[in-house]
């Protein structure tokens, strides 16, 4: 397969992912090839896992839990392992940044920035290993000693998607081997390489063979046979609602522990007190982010009625400055559409709006870039939506913002919590005030007043509603992978 020339000399043949399982590279007798959104050639070919491969992953990760290979080094230990890791993450942005980029279609620079925030949570994720404590209760009479310890879960399948591929992973994996679980991980079919490149380096930082398995391969087996075997003990998933809730129910047979990271339909709140040109600024950000395809993607604002008007003008102003084009051109913004299914589908919920009565002030349609594919997107903003639209309800993931209006908090906050999703919320106002009632009242994993989408390893990530169970990142993050048991010593006076 020859690359064109834009793309042939970063990368000068087709990269080959196998299967990780018990330390052993394995291939396939089938390929699952990736194409890149934006470049239409094949970049990566992935063997593609079955119930076999999938099987022997979950017997080597049970194995390497259960004889201790990990699970019973000092935490010491395992940080030690977990720092070397991000050093070689470090060590290799660019080739990982390179892959991120062509299979999933986001630009150059965020791929970089999301190579290197991934290293920052592996050390986040190590210096939490050393902070796994339990409790001691020695008031219980004079000859009783109870403890409450925590000790790894176990065996954790994780299962990541296509449009943070590195990042997710870096949510999930780090913590779970702090807590000292074992891994068998899947990522996404369409973004398979950069967790493969991961698993090149875990045997370099002296991570033990079977600690983490890596299984290639569509959700339909590989995923499904993750969420039900009874020797793992805990799924962990980011990826849509729909397939969350498939795996939680087959979970449920083996009562598994579930945590998800799941969709999200996010709000931002803008009252005519803002500081106008920074709330714009967000919003633009928010929406076009990742091209939309984002869990945290602001795709909906609500605007005081009052102000509609002009700050819809700020916004398509400052959209009409974003660069969209080539990912590996450093001066992209936004990048492609990841499949073009779903460049088709972002299309339908822009179509659907507007034969609904809805206004596309800005965008709609496919985006012409010279040279490169029809995966592109045109930045879109619609007006007029109203809240029993789809393109008002559902996850559209694309460059298409959702303008509503509102006239008091009270109807805002109705607006907001009318949803299924409860990922993230925003409000901009300088009143302190309207902002802690809207912070107290919305019903959001997340909240930003006169700011979006700062996060940091410090603080959780996760959703209410039907965005999600459970929480990532900061000391609650490693809280997920322990289970807590109750240890009491009676009769210790003799
Ligand atoms: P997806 O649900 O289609 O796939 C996610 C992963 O699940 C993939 O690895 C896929 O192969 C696997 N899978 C598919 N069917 C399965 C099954 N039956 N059993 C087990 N695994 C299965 O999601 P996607 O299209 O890759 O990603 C986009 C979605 O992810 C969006 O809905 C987005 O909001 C969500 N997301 C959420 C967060 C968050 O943290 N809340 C972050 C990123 C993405």
């Amino acid at each position: 397969m020859t690359l064109i020339s834009s793309i042939g000399a970063a990368l000068p043949q087709v990269r080959e992912n196998r299967h990780l399982i018990g330390g052993s590279w394995i291939a396939g007798a089938e390929w699952i090839e990736r194409t890149s959104p934006s470049h239409g050639v094949v970049v990566s070919r992935s063997a593609r896992g079955g119930e076999a491969e999938v099987t022997a992953a979950i017997a080597a990760a049970r194995q390497a839990f259960d004889d201790g290979r990990w699970s019973q080094l000092s935490a010491k230990a395992r940080a030690a392992a977990l720092l070397r890791v991000a050093d070689l993450i470090e060590a290799r942005v660019e080739p990982l940044a390179l892959m991120e980029t062509l299979e999933s279609g986001k630009p150059i620079t965020q791929s970089r920035g999301e190579i290197s925030g991934a290293a920052d949570l592996w050390r986040y994720a190590a210096a939490l290993s050393r902070t796994v404590e339990g409790d001691s209760h020695n008031g219980l009479g004079p000859d009783i000693l109870a403890q409450v310890v925590k000790d790894p879960i176990g065996v954790v399948s994780i299962i990541t998607p296509w449009n943070f591929p590195f990042w997710i992973l870096g949510q999930k994996l780090p913590f779970a081997l702090a807590a000292g679980c074992t891994c068998v991980v899947k990522p996404s079919e369409m973004t398979s390489s950069t967790t493969v490149m991961l698993g090149e380096m875990l045997a370099e930082a002296g991570v033990p063979d079977g600690v983490v398995n890596i299984v290639l391969g569509h959700g339909e087996p590989v995923g499904a046979v993750m969420a039900a075997h009874p020797d793992v003990d805990m799924v962990t998933f980011t990826g849509s609602t729909g397939v969350g809730r498939r795996i939680a129910r087959t979970a449920a047979d083996t009562l598994k522990k579930v945590a998800l990271e799941l969709g999200g339909k996010n709000p931002q709140v803008i009252f005519p007190d803002a500081d106008l040109d920074s709330a714009a600024d967000a919003v633009v950000f928010g929406v076009f982010f990742n091209v939309g395809q984002c869990c945290n993607s602001g795709s909906r604002i609500l605007v005081h009625a009052d102000i509609a008007q002009d700050f819809v003008a700020r916004v398509v102003a400052l959209t009409r400055k974003v660069t969209f084009g080539d990912p590996l051109d450093p001066a992209t913004q936004v990048g492609a559409i990841v499949t073009p299914e779903h460049a088709a589908r972002i299309d339908g919920y822009v179509a659907a709006a507007r034969a609904e009565g809805a206004e596309v002030v800005l965008g709609g349609g496919v985006l012409e870039v010279p040279g490169l594919g029809r995966q592109f997107y045109r930045p879109t903003v619609v007006c007029g939506v109203t809240p029993e639209m789809a393109i008002a309800r559902d996850e559209v993931f694309g460059p298409v913002l959702s303008v509503l209006t509102f006239r008091t908090l009270d109807e805002a906050l109705a607006l907001v919590n009318d949803a299924d999703y409860g990922l993230s919320a925003g409000v901009w106002s300088e009143n302190v005030h309207t902002c802690l009632t809207f912070a107290r009242r919305a019903q959001a994993g997340t909240v930003w007043t006169n700011t979006w989408m700062d996060g940091f390893p410090e603080v959780t990530f996760g959703g209410v509603k039907q965005s999600g169970l459970g929480r990532e990142g900061s000391h609650h993050g490693i809280d997920d992978y322990v289970e807590i048991k109750y240890l009491c010593l009676g009769d210790i006076l003799k």
